[in-house]
C-alpha cells in the first residue's frame, strides 16, 4: 500500500524510474530473528519467493544491491548465488556504501529504491527515489516510506516490491 499523501499512481511513477534496488537483510530479507547455537553459530531463514523476486529484477536489467550491518558468510554465498554483484555486509553506515555503488553504476538517487525495516535504513530511505518498507517495519521506517508491503520481512515483502517495480515498467515477470 502507498503511504498516506502519495497516490498509487505517484508510487508507480517513481517505480517506473528505478534501475537499482537496495535491500536490507535483517527484517527485510529475513524475519529479523537470529537463532543462536551453542557454538556461537547464527542461523536465519530466507524466503525462496524473495529470491525469485530478486532474480526477476536482475533478469530484467534492474540491479540489486545489499547493504547490511551484520557480517554473514552464509548470506554472502546466498546473495552471490542469486547473482548479486553489489554486496556490502558488516557495513554499519549505509550511506557511504550506497553513494559508492550508485557512482559506480552511474545512477542518480531518483533511479534507486531502498527497502528497509528500521531506523538504520532512514538515511537511505530519505534519499532514494522510491523508499519501500516492510509491513512490520518500525513506525519511523513506515513514515519515511513511499510504499509499504502487505507482506512482512522474510515473508515475501521483497517479491511484492519486485513485482511493483517490474509492473510499473510494463514487465510481466
Ligand atoms: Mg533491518
Amino acid at each position: 500500500m502507498q503511504n498516506p499523501g502519495l497516490s498509487l499512481d505517484q508510487v508507480r511513477e517513481r517505480a517506473a524510474r528505478i534501475r537499482c534496488v537496495f535491500l536490507d537483510i535483517d527484517g527485510v530479507m529475513t524475519d529479523c530473528k537470529l537463532y543462536l547455537g551453542p557454538d556461537g553459530m547464527e542461523i536465519k531463514a530466507v524466503n525462496v519467493k524473495d529470491g525469485l523476486g530478486i532474480k526477476n529484477l536482475l533478469r530484467n536489467g534492474i540491479e540489486v544491491a545489499v547493504i547490511s550491518g551484520r557480517p554473514s558468510e552464509a548470506m554472502q554465498r546466498r546473495l552471490e548465488h542469486l547473482g548479486l554483484r553489489h554486496i556490502r555486509l558488516a557495513t554499519e553506515d549505509k550511506l557511504p556504501a550506497y553513494r559508492e555503488i550508485i557512482a559506480s553504476l552511474g545512477l542518480t538517487d531518483e533511479q534507486c529504491a531502498h527497502m528497509g525495516d528500521d531506523t538504520p535504513d532512514l538515511p537511505l530511505m530519505r534519499r532514494v527515489g522510491l523508499a519501500l518498507c516492510v509491513a512490520d517495519g518500525h513506525p519511523k521506517a513506515i513514515a519515511a516510506s513511499h510504499w509499504v508491503s502487505r507482506y512482512r520481512g522474510g515473508d515475501g515483502a521483497i517479491r511484492e516490491a519486485a513485482d511493483l517495480i517490474l509492473e510499473a515498467q510494463g514487465i510481466d515477470a
